[in-house]
Protein backbone atom coordinates (compact mmCIF):
# COMPACT_ATOMS: atom_id res chain seq x y z
CA UNK A 1 0.00 0.00 0.00
CA UNK A 2 1.38 3.29 -0.41
CA UNK A 3 1.16 5.42 1.96
CA UNK A 4 -0.35 8.91 1.21
CA UNK A 5 -1.09 11.29 4.69
CA UNK A 6 -2.42 14.97 4.75
CA UNK A 7 -1.83 17.95 6.55
CA UNK A 8 -5.22 19.90 6.58
CA UNK A 9 -5.29 23.05 8.43
CA UNK A 10 -8.11 25.60 8.62
CA UNK A 11 -6.98 29.03 8.14
CA UNK A 12 -9.11 30.64 10.28
CA UNK A 13 -5.91 31.79 12.53
CA UNK A 14 -2.02 31.43 12.67
CA UNK A 15 0.21 28.42 12.38
CA UNK A 16 -0.53 26.90 15.92
CA UNK A 17 2.27 24.64 17.34
CA UNK A 18 -0.04 22.09 18.14
CA UNK A 19 -0.69 21.74 14.05
CA UNK A 20 2.84 22.57 13.29
CA UNK A 21 3.04 19.00 15.47
CA UNK A 22 0.24 17.25 13.66
CA UNK A 23 1.59 18.34 10.32
CA UNK A 24 5.33 17.28 11.49
CA UNK A 25 3.84 14.00 12.34
CA UNK A 26 2.21 13.70 8.50
CA UNK A 27 5.37 14.44 7.48
CA UNK A 28 7.66 12.28 9.52
CA UNK A 29 4.92 9.17 8.86
CA UNK A 30 5.15 9.91 4.92
CA UNK A 31 8.92 10.12 5.05
CA UNK A 32 9.57 6.62 6.94
CA UNK A 33 7.23 4.88 4.48
CA UNK A 34 7.98 6.89 1.34
CA UNK A 35 4.42 8.12 1.11
CA UNK A 36 3.14 11.36 0.14
CA UNK A 37 2.23 14.29 2.17
CA UNK A 38 -0.90 16.61 0.81
CA UNK A 39 -1.06 19.62 2.04
CA UNK A 40 -4.79 20.43 1.94
CA UNK A 41 -6.28 24.03 3.04
CA UNK A 42 -9.30 23.30 4.82
CA UNK A 43 -11.26 26.80 4.40
CA UNK A 44 -15.22 25.45 4.16
CA UNK A 45 -15.93 28.28 7.05
CA UNK A 46 -15.51 31.17 4.59
CA UNK A 47 -16.66 33.89 7.47
CA UNK A 48 -13.56 32.52 9.34
CA UNK A 49 -10.96 31.89 6.86
CA UNK A 50 -8.80 34.64 5.84
CA UNK A 51 -5.84 34.63 3.12
CA UNK A 52 -3.49 36.38 5.66
CA UNK A 53 -3.77 32.93 7.71
CA UNK A 54 -3.05 30.64 4.73
CA UNK A 55 0.05 32.60 4.23
CA UNK A 56 1.28 32.65 7.57
CA UNK A 57 0.23 28.78 8.02
CA UNK A 58 2.20 27.88 4.71
CA UNK A 59 5.07 30.28 5.29
CA UNK A 60 5.70 28.94 8.67
CA UNK A 61 5.62 25.13 7.60
CA UNK A 62 7.78 26.29 5.15
CA UNK A 63 10.20 27.71 7.60
CA UNK A 64 10.12 25.01 9.70
CA UNK A 65 11.36 22.81 6.84
CA UNK A 66 7.98 20.86 6.43
CA UNK A 67 7.73 20.17 2.67
CA UNK A 68 4.82 18.50 0.37
CA UNK A 69 4.17 16.82 -2.43
CA UNK A 70 0.71 17.70 -3.32
CA UNK A 71 -0.92 20.83 -3.00
CA UNK A 72 -1.92 23.13 -1.64
CA UNK A 73 -5.13 22.24 -2.63
CA UNK A 74 -8.36 24.80 -1.36
CA UNK A 75 -11.20 23.07 -0.62
CA UNK A 76 -12.99 25.94 -1.39
CA UNK A 77 -11.80 25.83 -4.86
CA UNK A 78 -13.63 21.95 -5.01
CA UNK A 79 -17.43 22.84 -4.60
CA UNK A 80 -18.53 21.13 -7.29
CA UNK A 81 -16.88 17.82 -6.26
CA UNK A 82 -18.70 18.15 -2.84
CA UNK A 83 -21.71 18.95 -4.74
CA UNK A 84 -21.64 15.85 -7.01
CA UNK A 85 -21.59 13.50 -3.41
CA UNK A 86 -24.26 15.48 -1.73
CA UNK A 87 -27.10 15.43 -4.36
CA UNK A 88 -25.88 11.43 -4.57
CA UNK A 89 -26.64 11.26 -1.09
CA UNK A 90 -30.19 12.99 -1.59
CA UNK A 91 -30.89 10.82 -4.31
CA UNK A 92 -30.38 7.87 -2.23
CA UNK A 93 -32.63 8.96 0.63
CA UNK A 94 -28.92 8.98 2.70
CA UNK A 95 -29.30 12.67 3.32
CA UNK A 96 -32.37 15.06 3.40
CA UNK A 97 -33.25 18.87 3.46
CA UNK A 98 -34.29 20.12 7.02
CA UNK A 99 -35.90 23.33 7.47
CA UNK A 100 -36.04 23.23 11.59
CA UNK A 101 -35.30 26.46 12.48
CA UNK A 102 -32.50 27.83 15.53
CA UNK A 103 -35.48 28.14 18.65
CA UNK A 104 -37.04 24.98 17.40
CA UNK A 105 -33.45 23.18 18.01
CA UNK A 106 -33.37 25.02 21.28
CA UNK A 107 -36.20 24.28 22.51
CA UNK A 108 -36.33 20.71 21.65
CA UNK A 109 -32.59 19.99 23.45
CA UNK A 110 -33.83 22.06 26.55
CA UNK A 111 -36.28 18.88 26.76
CA UNK A 112 -34.87 16.34 25.95
CA UNK A 113 -32.12 17.79 28.52
CA UNK A 114 -35.18 17.94 30.92
CA UNK A 115 -35.41 14.83 30.61
CA UNK A 116 -32.83 12.99 31.36
CA UNK A 117 -31.75 12.24 27.44
CA UNK A 118 -28.07 13.04 25.70
CA UNK A 119 -29.60 15.48 23.08
CA UNK A 120 -29.43 15.21 19.66
CA UNK A 121 -31.43 15.99 16.47
CA UNK A 122 -34.76 14.30 16.75
CA UNK A 123 -35.09 13.49 12.94
CA UNK A 124 -38.44 16.15 12.27
CA UNK A 125 -37.53 16.31 8.75
CA UNK A 126 -36.59 13.00 7.41
CA UNK A 127 -40.43 11.87 6.24
CA UNK A 128 -40.99 15.69 4.62
CA UNK A 129 -39.10 15.02 1.83
CA UNK A 130 -38.01 18.72 1.30
CA UNK A 131 -36.33 19.92 -1.99
CA UNK A 132 -33.04 22.51 -2.00
CA UNK A 133 -36.12 25.19 -2.51
CA UNK A 134 -36.95 25.08 1.18
CA UNK A 135 -33.64 26.80 1.57
CA UNK A 136 -33.01 24.65 4.71
CA UNK A 137 -30.12 22.70 5.52
CA UNK A 138 -28.79 19.03 4.81
CA UNK A 139 -28.28 16.32 7.71
CA UNK A 140 -26.85 12.86 7.02
CA UNK A 141 -29.12 9.94 8.33
CA UNK A 142 -26.81 8.89 10.92
CA UNK A 143 -27.11 4.78 11.13
CA UNK A 144 -27.81 3.90 14.73
CA UNK A 145 -25.91 0.80 15.28
CA UNK A 146 -22.87 1.04 17.56
CA UNK A 147 -19.88 2.64 14.86
CA UNK A 148 -16.36 1.63 15.86
CA UNK A 149 -12.96 2.20 14.70
CA UNK A 150 -9.54 0.69 15.79
CA UNK A 151 -6.88 3.75 16.54
CA UNK A 152 -3.36 2.94 15.61
CA UNK A 153 -2.56 4.82 19.25
CA UNK A 154 -5.48 4.27 21.32
CA UNK A 155 -6.60 1.30 20.04
CA UNK A 156 -10.54 -0.13 19.64
CA UNK A 157 -12.61 3.23 20.19
CA UNK A 158 -16.22 3.09 19.49
CA UNK A 159 -19.46 5.22 19.66
CA UNK A 160 -23.05 4.28 19.68
CA UNK A 161 -24.41 6.06 16.29
CA UNK A 162 -27.92 6.09 17.53
CA UNK A 163 -26.34 8.84 20.14
CA UNK A 164 -24.82 11.12 17.40
CA UNK A 165 -28.17 11.84 15.68
CA UNK A 166 -28.66 13.03 12.21
CA UNK A 167 -25.95 15.71 11.58
CA UNK A 168 -25.77 18.81 9.36
CA UNK A 169 -23.27 18.06 6.44
CA UNK A 170 -23.81 21.35 4.61
CA UNK A 171 -25.87 24.16 4.55
CA UNK A 172 -26.67 23.92 0.96
CA UNK A 173 -25.44 22.13 -1.96
CA UNK A 174 -22.34 24.43 -2.24
CA UNK A 175 -21.46 24.91 1.44
CA UNK A 176 -20.46 22.03 2.80
CA UNK A 177 -19.55 21.23 6.45
CA UNK A 178 -16.40 20.33 7.67
CA UNK A 179 -17.38 16.45 7.94
CA UNK A 180 -18.54 16.02 4.39
CA UNK A 181 -15.78 17.88 2.60
CA UNK A 182 -12.86 15.95 4.98
CA UNK A 183 -14.77 12.66 3.71
CA UNK A 184 -15.18 13.30 0.01
CA UNK A 185 -11.49 14.38 -0.61
CA UNK A 186 -9.82 11.92 1.86
CA UNK A 187 -11.18 9.83 -0.44
CA UNK A 188 -10.24 11.62 -3.86
CA UNK A 189 -6.90 12.51 -2.17
CA UNK A 190 -6.47 8.35 -1.73
CA UNK A 191 -5.64 9.05 2.09
CA UNK A 192 -4.55 6.08 3.72
CA UNK A 193 -3.73 7.35 7.49
CA UNK A 194 -5.46 9.97 9.10
CA UNK A 195 -3.07 11.66 11.58
CA UNK A 196 -4.64 13.95 13.52
CA UNK A 197 -5.15 15.65 17.19
CA UNK A 198 -7.13 13.93 19.96
CA UNK A 199 -10.02 16.29 19.09
CA UNK A 200 -10.38 14.64 16.19
CA UNK A 201 -11.64 11.75 17.63
CA UNK A 202 -15.51 12.45 18.00
CA UNK A 203 -15.32 13.29 14.40
CA UNK A 204 -14.19 10.07 13.58
CA UNK A 205 -17.60 8.24 13.62
CA UNK A 206 -19.31 10.65 11.90
CA UNK A 207 -16.77 10.30 9.05
CA UNK A 208 -16.67 6.66 8.70
CA UNK A 209 -20.69 6.38 8.63
CA UNK A 210 -20.81 9.21 5.56
CA UNK A 211 -17.40 6.61 4.18
CA UNK A 212 -19.87 3.61 4.26
CA UNK A 213 -22.80 5.59 3.08
CA UNK A 214 -20.99 7.04 -0.11
CA UNK A 215 -19.05 3.63 -0.75
CA UNK A 216 -15.07 5.37 0.18
CA UNK A 217 -12.64 3.36 1.45
CA UNK A 218 -11.80 3.90 5.37
CA UNK A 219 -8.82 5.32 5.98
CA UNK A 220 -6.12 4.53 8.86
CA UNK A 221 -7.04 6.54 12.14
CA UNK A 222 -4.28 7.98 14.36
CA UNK A 223 -5.30 10.51 17.22
CA UNK A 224 -1.77 12.25 18.47
CA UNK A 225 -1.91 13.45 22.55
CA UNK A 226 -2.87 17.01 23.19
CA UNK A 227 -0.04 19.36 23.87
CA UNK A 228 -0.09 20.38 27.61
CA UNK A 229 1.71 23.45 29.16
CA UNK A 230 3.71 24.06 32.03
CA UNK A 231 0.55 23.72 34.26
CA UNK A 232 -0.49 20.51 32.59
CA UNK A 233 -3.47 22.67 30.30
CA UNK A 234 -4.18 21.99 27.04
CA UNK A 235 -1.86 24.76 25.51
CA UNK A 236 -3.63 27.90 24.95
CA UNK A 237 -3.09 31.63 23.53
CA UNK A 238 -3.98 32.91 27.08
CA UNK A 239 -0.73 31.33 28.95
CA UNK A 240 1.87 30.37 26.21
CA UNK A 241 2.69 31.55 22.79
CA UNK A 242 1.10 29.34 20.52
CA UNK A 243 1.89 31.00 16.92
CA UNK A 244 4.74 29.13 15.19
CA UNK A 245 5.65 32.78 14.09
CA UNK A 246 6.06 33.78 17.59
CA UNK A 247 8.44 31.33 17.91
CA UNK A 248 10.50 31.96 15.19
CA UNK A 249 10.76 35.70 16.24
CA UNK A 250 11.76 34.95 19.91
CA UNK A 251 14.86 33.89 17.87
CA UNK A 252 14.54 29.78 18.02
CA UNK A 253 16.02 27.80 15.16
CA UNK A 254 13.90 26.25 12.97
CA UNK A 255 15.75 23.05 13.48
CA UNK A 256 15.78 22.93 17.15
CA UNK A 257 11.93 23.68 17.00
CA UNK A 258 11.41 20.47 14.52
CA UNK A 259 13.09 18.48 16.99
CA UNK A 260 11.83 20.25 19.85
CA UNK A 261 8.13 19.37 18.40
CA UNK A 262 9.23 15.63 17.15
CA UNK A 263 9.22 14.62 21.26
CA UNK A 264 5.95 15.73 22.42
CA UNK A 265 4.19 13.11 22.42
CA UNK A 266 6.42 10.97 20.70
CA UNK A 267 9.93 9.59 21.66
CA UNK A 268 12.33 7.26 20.50
CA UNK A 269 13.60 3.86 22.06
CA UNK A 270 16.36 5.50 24.62
CA UNK A 271 17.40 8.96 25.79
CA UNK A 272 18.42 10.31 22.57
CA UNK A 273 17.27 13.96 22.60
CA UNK A 274 19.31 15.62 19.71
CA UNK A 275 18.18 14.22 16.31
CA UNK A 276 17.92 15.39 12.62
CA UNK A 277 14.97 15.22 10.65
CA UNK A 278 15.74 12.38 8.74
CA UNK A 279 17.11 10.66 11.60
CA UNK A 280 13.59 10.76 13.41
CA UNK A 281 12.04 9.93 10.21
CA UNK A 282 13.74 6.41 10.11
CA UNK A 283 12.93 5.14 12.99
CA UNK A 284 8.94 7.09 13.78
CA UNK A 285 6.75 4.92 14.48
CA UNK A 286 3.16 5.78 15.80
CA UNK A 287 2.89 2.81 18.10
CA UNK A 288 4.98 4.94 19.91
CA UNK A 289 2.94 7.79 20.32
CA UNK A 290 1.61 8.19 23.74
CA UNK A 291 -1.57 8.35 24.56
CA UNK A 292 -1.51 10.50 27.56
CA UNK A 293 -0.82 14.61 26.43
CA UNK A 294 2.59 15.42 25.73
CA UNK A 295 4.19 18.84 27.14
CA UNK A 296 5.52 21.32 26.17
CA UNK A 297 8.30 22.48 28.02
CA UNK A 298 9.93 25.83 27.48
CA UNK A 299 13.01 24.86 29.26
CA UNK A 300 13.63 22.33 26.80
CA UNK A 301 12.87 24.15 24.15
CA UNK A 302 15.65 26.81 25.49
CA UNK A 303 18.14 24.15 25.63
CA UNK A 304 17.81 22.65 22.24
CA UNK A 305 17.88 26.00 20.79
CA UNK A 306 21.01 26.48 22.29
CA UNK A 307 22.36 23.27 21.79
CA UNK A 308 21.70 23.92 17.89
CA UNK A 309 22.80 27.64 18.20
CA UNK A 310 26.08 26.56 19.34
CA UNK A 311 26.54 24.01 16.07
CA UNK A 312 25.94 26.33 13.68
CA UNK A 313 29.61 28.30 12.81
CA UNK A 314 29.87 32.30 13.18
CA UNK A 315 29.22 33.39 9.81
CA UNK A 316 25.72 31.31 9.76
CA UNK A 317 24.53 32.67 12.66
CA UNK A 318 25.40 36.46 11.25
CA UNK A 319 23.30 34.71 7.86
CA UNK A 320 20.40 34.08 10.36
CA UNK A 321 20.44 37.30 12.28
CA UNK A 322 21.01 39.02 8.81
CA UNK A 323 24.20 41.06 10.25
CA UNK A 324 26.85 41.92 7.87
CA UNK A 325 30.27 40.25 8.68
CA UNK A 326 32.36 43.42 10.10
CA UNK A 327 34.61 42.73 12.75
CA UNK A 328 32.59 44.05 15.48
CA UNK A 329 29.50 41.89 14.47
CA UNK A 330 32.11 38.75 14.32
CA UNK A 331 33.43 39.36 17.97
CA UNK A 332 29.93 40.06 19.61
CA UNK A 333 28.81 37.19 17.96
CA UNK A 334 31.80 34.95 19.10
CA UNK A 335 31.18 36.83 22.54
CA UNK A 336 27.71 35.65 22.87
CA UNK A 337 26.94 32.68 20.84
CA UNK A 338 28.88 30.07 23.97
CA UNK A 339 25.76 31.76 26.50
CA UNK A 340 22.85 32.47 23.91
CA UNK A 341 19.86 30.90 23.91
CA UNK A 342 18.40 32.39 21.11
CA UNK A 343 19.36 34.02 18.54
CA UNK A 344 17.78 37.69 20.03
CA UNK A 345 20.24 36.89 22.64
CA UNK A 346 22.88 38.85 19.96
CA UNK A 347 21.06 41.92 19.60
CA UNK A 348 20.26 42.09 23.47
CA UNK A 349 23.21 40.47 25.08
CA UNK A 350 25.96 41.96 22.31
CA UNK A 351 24.16 45.77 22.39
CA UNK A 352 26.54 46.96 25.17
CA UNK A 353 29.09 46.06 22.93
CA UNK A 354 27.66 48.49 20.18
CA UNK A 355 26.75 51.09 22.91
CA UNK A 356 27.71 51.54 26.13
CA UNK A 357 24.54 51.83 28.27
CA UNK A 358 24.11 54.52 31.01
CA UNK A 359 24.68 53.26 34.29
CA UNK A 360 25.58 55.01 37.73
CA UNK A 361 29.20 55.74 39.15
CA UNK A 362 28.16 53.32 41.91
CA UNK A 363 27.79 50.85 39.80
CA UNK A 364 31.48 50.83 39.64
CA UNK A 365 32.37 50.11 43.54
CA UNK A 366 32.85 46.51 44.45
CA UNK A 367 31.38 45.89 48.03
CA UNK A 368 32.75 48.79 50.11
CA UNK A 369 35.50 50.07 47.63
CA UNK A 370 36.08 53.62 47.93
CA UNK A 371 36.03 55.43 44.58
CA UNK A 372 39.48 56.48 44.77
CA UNK A 373 40.80 52.43 44.84
CA UNK A 374 38.06 52.16 42.08
CA UNK A 375 40.20 54.91 39.78
CA UNK A 376 43.60 53.61 40.55
CA UNK A 377 42.45 50.52 39.53
CA UNK A 378 41.51 51.67 36.54
CA UNK A 379 44.20 53.88 35.82
CA UNK A 380 46.95 51.37 36.54
CA UNK A 381 44.87 49.02 33.73
CA UNK A 382 44.47 51.86 31.37
CA UNK A 383 48.42 52.11 31.54
CA UNK A 384 48.59 48.09 31.27
CA UNK A 385 46.96 48.24 28.12
CA UNK A 386 48.55 51.55 26.48
CA UNK A 387 51.73 49.69 27.02
CA UNK A 388 50.32 46.52 25.19
CA UNK A 389 50.51 44.82 28.20
CA UNK A 390 46.69 43.94 28.86
CA UNK A 391 47.60 40.38 28.85
CA UNK A 392 49.12 40.98 32.49
CA UNK A 393 45.74 41.90 34.24
CA UNK A 394 44.93 38.19 35.81
CA UNK A 395 48.62 38.89 37.21
CA UNK A 396 48.00 42.45 38.61
CA UNK A 397 44.45 41.31 39.71
CA UNK A 398 46.40 38.60 41.90
CA UNK A 399 47.78 41.71 43.91
CA UNK A 400 45.33 43.76 44.06
CA UNK A 401 42.35 41.53 44.99
CA UNK A 402 40.50 40.00 41.84
CA UNK A 403 36.97 41.70 42.76
CA UNK A 404 38.70 44.86 42.96
CA UNK A 405 39.97 44.65 39.62
CA UNK A 406 37.77 42.89 37.46
CA UNK A 407 34.41 44.14 39.15
CA UNK A 408 35.11 47.81 37.99
CA UNK A 409 37.04 46.58 34.97
CA UNK A 410 34.18 45.21 33.68
CA UNK A 411 31.14 47.71 34.68
CA UNK A 412 33.53 50.27 33.28
CA UNK A 413 33.49 48.15 29.76
CA UNK A 414 30.00 47.04 29.63
CA UNK A 415 28.25 49.65 31.88
CA UNK A 416 26.02 46.07 33.40
CA UNK A 417 25.64 44.92 36.37
CA UNK A 418 25.70 40.89 34.43
CA UNK A 419 27.92 40.63 31.11
CA UNK A 420 30.33 38.37 29.91
CA UNK A 421 33.82 38.42 31.67
CA UNK A 422 35.62 41.95 31.61
CA UNK A 423 38.78 40.15 29.58
CA UNK A 424 36.20 38.74 26.50
CA UNK A 425 34.76 42.20 26.13
CA UNK A 426 38.22 44.27 26.13
CA UNK A 427 39.24 41.86 23.50
CA UNK A 428 36.24 42.20 21.40
CA UNK A 429 35.96 45.55 22.23
CA UNK A 430 39.29 46.61 20.98
CA UNK A 431 41.92 48.81 22.72
CA UNK A 432 40.74 51.98 21.72
CA UNK A 433 37.07 51.24 22.03
CA UNK A 434 37.75 49.85 25.47
CA UNK A 435 40.29 52.96 26.51
CA UNK A 436 36.94 54.91 25.84
CA UNK A 437 35.51 53.72 28.22
CA UNK A 438 37.73 53.52 30.82
CA UNK A 439 38.07 56.86 31.06
CA UNK A 440 34.57 57.57 30.96
CA UNK A 441 34.40 55.28 33.89
CA UNK A 442 37.46 57.49 35.49
CA UNK A 443 35.68 60.78 35.03
CA UNK A 444 32.23 59.11 36.72
CA UNK A 445 34.53 58.18 39.67
CA UNK A 446 35.71 61.83 39.84
CA UNK A 447 32.26 63.58 40.00
CA UNK A 448 31.02 63.12 43.41
CA UNK A 449 26.90 62.18 42.88
N1 LIG B 1 -9.06 21.25 9.53
C1 LIG B 1 -8.95 20.52 10.74
C2 LIG B 1 -8.21 21.36 11.77
O1 LIG B 1 -7.57 22.32 11.43
C3 LIG B 1 -8.21 19.21 10.54
C4 LIG B 1 -9.07 18.05 10.83
C5 LIG B 1 -8.59 16.76 10.19
O2 LIG B 1 -7.38 16.54 10.11
O3 LIG B 1 -9.42 15.98 9.76
O4 LIG B 1 -8.30 21.08 12.93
Amino acid sequence: MDVRVRMAPSPTGFLHVGTARTALFNWLFAKKHNGKLILRIEDTDIARSTPEFEKDIIEQLKWLGIGWDEGPIRQSERLDLYETHLKRLLNEKKAYWCTCTKDELEAKRKEMLESGIAPRYDGACREKHLGPESGGVIRFMMPEHVIGFTDLIRGHIEFKGEAIGDIVIAKGLKEPLYNFAVVVDDEDMAITHVIRGEDGIANTPKQLALQAALGFRHPHYAHLPLILDANRAKMSKRNAATGLAEYRAAGYLPEALMNFLALIGWHPEGDREIMTPEEIAKIFTLERIQKGGGAFSLDKLNWMNAHYLRALSDAEIAKRIDWEESERNKKIIALVKPRAETLNDFATHGAFLLELPAYDAKLLLWKDMAPGAAKASLEYIIELIEQGDAATIPKFAERNGRGETFWPLRVALSGMKESPGPLEILHALGTDESLRRLHIAIKKLETPS
